[in-house]
């Protein structure tokens, strides 16, 4: 075919002209690796932070996708990592690079990882001046044991401590928990959940603990040291999790997150649906032009190459646009409001009616996901199965 026949016939999708309002930045530094944790971080190198700062300036000075000009976003996401490791020093000297390449657009949500353990006042300061508007803090459980269990650094105490100083600092925040701890009974998560709703955060985040092969936890288990919670008792968790924070006023509004009216995490609705962002950092995934370059998961490595004046990027997907449309209507399915097939459509150029013809009535067969009018919608029950629809649909 010749390029103008070409030109008459194809549809330039959408989404490799949606414009780029959304950049995460990953902070590796943690005190200590949980047992639970697969993240790309370092542990217990605080020394290392300042050759951080400049590597990640060298990232964002050499990115193909920054110019001269700042970029006005609408989100900005700092995760890690516990970026909050950093000191307040450190932490003015990380916000003072992104702030050379970066505007926050009026209303934009800007957020940062936080673990309890390190929010001291002068860092909130801090964060406040630099125009964080959002912390997202890695809570886990209100349980000294459970926390012990889990290797989180951190007591009860300090995530009362640390709660009480974001809310006087901060409107909007969210709490991470964890469920399904080995041992954790359905009364005791029950309580866990009435404790986090006791402080009114606007959002909550709760996943199940997953066991990632090369972590600890999972060689443990395999070893037979401890028993993982049976899939029945994390079936009832989850569903508990859903009945608790609807009953308290959260929409349940993505398999995992729960927020209050007008507090959904705008930084991750970037994710789910498909629109382009920026990612900088060890390990971190940008999408931009409707494909996914990836960094090099080692921070020394990432550190490294960028110092050499090598790209830190050592991955960039090569999916058609019907793989990449098939992954966006998986991701996209997370999402309780669904799907619009039509709109989905539009953006990636490719029929996903016609060419997921048969996954999409299977999954509506098997009554986990529901048609309406031109949405697509996990059903209650397949809530309970997001990986398997993921994993037909992709
Ligand atoms: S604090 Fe979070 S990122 Fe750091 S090691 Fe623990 S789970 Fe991983």
């Amino acid at each position: 075919m010749s390029d103008s026949a070409k030109s008459e016939t194809e549809v330039t999708p959408t989404f490799m002209s949606l414009p780029l309002r959304s950049i995460y930045v990953h902070v590796p530094f943690c005190e200590h690796r949980c047992g639970y944790c697969d993240f790309s971080i370092i542990a217990n190198r605080a020394e290392l932070i300042p050759r951080y700062l400049n590597a990640l300036q060298k990232e964002l000075e050499t990115s193909p996708h920054l110019d001269s000009h700042l970029l006005e976003v609408d989100t900005l996401y700092i995760g890690g990592g516990t970026p909050t490791l950093l000191s307040a020093g450190e932490l003015e000297d990380f916000f003072n690079i992104l702030s050379d390449y970066f505007s926050l657009a009026p209303e934009a949500e800007y957020t940062i990882e936080a673990n309890p353990d390190g929010l001291t006042a002068d860092k909130i300061q801090v964060l406040k001046s630099a125009g964080v508007n959002r912390v997202s803090l890695g809570v886990q459980a209100f349980d000294d044991s459970r926390l012990a269990q889990l290797e989180r650094t951190h007591s009860v105490q300090q995530t009362e401590t640390a709660i009480e100083l974001i809310q006087q600092n901060f409107n909007n925040f969210s709490l991470d928990l964890i469920f399904a701890i080995p041992g954790q009974t359905l009364d005791e998560w029950q309580q866990m959940l009435s404790k986090a709703i006791s402080f009114q955060p606007p959002h909550i985040s709760s996943y199940a603990l997953t066991y990632e092969k090369g972590t600890r936890f999972w060689s443990d288990r395999n070893k037979g040291n401890f028993q993982s919670t049976d899939d029945e008792l994390e079936v009832e968790m989850y569903l508990k999790t859903i009945s608790e924070l609807t009953n308290a006023d959260y929409d349940h509004y993505e398999i995992s997150n729960f927020a209050k009216a007008g507090h959904q995490s705008r930084h991750n609705n970037t994710y789910w649906s498909g629109r382009p962002y920026l990612a900088f950092g060890p390990g971190a995934a940008s999408f931009v032009n409707g494909q996914r370059q990836s960094n090099h998961r080692s921070s020394y490595t990432w550190m490294n190459r960028l110092e050499q004046n090598q790209s830190p990027i050592v991955s960039t997907d090569d999916l058609t646009a019907e793989e990449r449309a098939r992954e966006l209507l998986a991701i996209g399915l997370r999402k309780r409001q669904g799907v619009n097939l039509d709109e989905l459509s539009k953006t990636t150029g490719i029929d996903l009616a016609v060419c997921c013809k048969n996954e999409i009535g299977d999954l509506i067969e098997k009554g986990w996901i529901q048609r309406e009018s031109a949405c697509l919608k996990i059903t209650a029950n397949g809530l309970l199965f997001a990986d398997e629809i993921a994993s037909i649909l992709v």
